[in-house]
């Protein structure tokens, strides 16, 4: 299966990481949308929000709690968003579950 977040865990593709461990790696969105922009991905392909199951969510809650940890080490003291996009009315672009951390200003109000 050709899965662009697949190729850049497996580092088959280069990224500007931030975090990562056996389950979970973490690194720069290549075009970002605030000052800080970290994009984390589970390391196994899940497609998306949609594809979350009692099977596979333990990595999930893997990821929200290397979250915080991630915007330490950024120094979003002030506060950041974390978001997943998922779907075509979502507007999710790489099928590959992924979380949007944005910070390093105070962001847009607007969600929608
Ligand atoms: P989505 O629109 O699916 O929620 O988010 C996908 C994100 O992946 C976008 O913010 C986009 O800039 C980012 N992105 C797309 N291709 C690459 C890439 O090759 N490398 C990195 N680091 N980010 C990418
Ligand atoms: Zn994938």
């Amino acid at each position: 299966m050709d899965c662009l977040f697949c190729s850049i865990a497996k580092k088959e593709i280069p990224s500007a990481a931030v975090y990562e461990d056996d389950e979970i790696f973490a690194f720069r969105d290549i075009n970002p949308q605030a000052p800080v922009h970290v994009l984390v991905i589970p390391k196994k392909h899940i497609a998306g929000m949609d594809e979350v199951t009692a099977e596979n969510s333990d990595v999930i809650s893997k990821i929200f709690e290397k979250i915080p940890e991630i915007a330490k080490k950024e120094k979003l003291d002030n506060g950041f968003r974390v978001i997943s996009n998922c779907g075509e009315d979502g507007c999710q672009s790489v099928r590959h579950l992924h979380f949007h951390i944005l910070g390093g200003k105070k962001l847009d109000e607007k969600m929608c």
